[in-house]
């Protein structure tokens, strides 16, 4: 059987693998920090009936510009965002990579701060980009004063910044933002793929967007907005940033059923994220349940909780998968991710956890 390796492939893929958190069918899932809840019944039938009356023009290509999503986009992140701020593609990981196609590239180098989103060394070698890693302070904490310390060390052409990051769920300060900003003059991503997880005083980085045309703040409906199946990510950018951006995107790249089911999903903002407190809520109780078992956890500021204190990594993950719940190993020394579920996930992998912990570690 031929392989990819016998292939003519381009010489910087050779000895790669692909992303590949597994996709296993277990009775809780809670390894891609997905919001567990389905979506609500009267949004369901809202998102059936528009994509019902998109695929009656379904022969026409869809609108290039995608301009009702865009307002639609606007209005829900507010901050007098206008629709020329806003761009979408399928995932904030078409946006990133959209973003890396446009401002990174052979003779540019990316700065990154592991541990971080797998996906950005992704982006980079996909486009030719160099990467460079930066160091984080104690407990996976970005300071202003690091941060720029990082960017003079390194001098990259693009820094991203995951806000609050991710598999730590540790939150960025936006001084640590506006310090990275001005210290150099590339393109600066803050990936606020967890923005509606932060405490609802919690700033977002769309505030600094006004005057800062090299910022990109993207957000996804993936996470809070349980919409992960529908593939649909976004940013706010500087109008100038955006058109940067057509010049790297695919003609038509967001199907028409893309932005129908994206349209009918935001215009029930509200319903689709009433579940987020829940979920913060579930994610405490995790929290204090693991720590009551003797393991340590990060603050998070997301949907997913790292723990520590961890013996054996890859037995521990093992035990739950053998139990019926799937959480995230990326090989972080001592430490494992999980997501928080519903109320009934999060008794079911907390009773695993009970039955897997010696009794002596309590
Ligand atoms: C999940 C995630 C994304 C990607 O989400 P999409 O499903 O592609 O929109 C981007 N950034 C971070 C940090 C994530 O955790």
């Amino acid at each position: 059987m031929t392989s990819f390796a016998d292939l003519p492939l381009r010489a910087d893929l050779v000895g790669r693998s692909p992303y590949g958190a597994p996709q296993l069918h277990v009775p809780v899932t809670l390894n891609v920090n997905e919001n567990t809840h389905p979506v609500p019944d009267e949004v369901r039938a809202d998102i059936l009936r528009r994509v019902g009356a998109a695929l009656d023009e379904v022969n026409r290509y869809p609108d290039r510009e995608f301009t009702a999503l865009r307002e639609a986009l606007a209005r829900y992140l507010g901050h007098d965002l206008s629709p020329a701020q806003l761009w979408a593609a399928n995932g904030s990981n078409e946006v990133l990579q959209q973003v890396f196609q446009a401002f990174g590239g052979p003779g540019r180098t990316l700065l990154t701060f592991p541990p971080t989103y797998s996906m950005y060394p992704n982006y980079a070698l996909t486009t030719g980009t160099a990467v460079v890693e930066g160091r984080r302070d104690d407990d996976f904490r970005l300071s202003p004063e690091t941060v720029v310390a990082e960017i003079e060390r390194t001098r990259p052409d693009l820094v991203v910044l995951a806000a609050p990051n991710n598999p730590t769920g540790t939150p960025v300060g936006l001084d640590a933002v506006r310090a990275a900003y001005d210290a150099f003059e590339g393109v600066l991503v803050v990936d606020e793929a967890y923005g509606e997880f932060m405490p609802a005083d919690a700033p977002s980085a769309l505030t600094l967007l006004p005057g800062r045309p090299r910022l990109a703040v993207s957000r996804t409906m993936s996470k809070a907005f349980a919409f992960a199946g529908a593939r649909l990510g976004y940013l706010a950018a500087d109008p100038a940033f955006i058109d940067a951006l057509r010049l790297v995107r695919l003609p038509y790249h967001l199907s028409s059923l893309t932005q129908a089911a994206a349209l009918g999903a935001l215009d029930h903002a509200p319903l689709m994220l009433r579940m987020v407190d829940e979920i913060r809520t579930q994610r405490d109780r995790t929290a204090a349940g693991l720590e009551a078992l003797g393991y340590r956890v990060w603050p998070s500021w997301t949907n997913f909780l790292l723990f520590g204190g961890v013996e054996d990594p890859r037995a521990l993950w093992q035990g739950l998968l053998d139990r019926g719940v799937l959480i995230r190993d990326l090989a972080i020394p001592g430490a494992l991710r999980v997501s928080a579920g519903t109320a009934e996930e999060t008794d079911l992998f907390l009773d695993a956890m009970t039955s897997l912990t010696p009794v002596g570690a309590r």
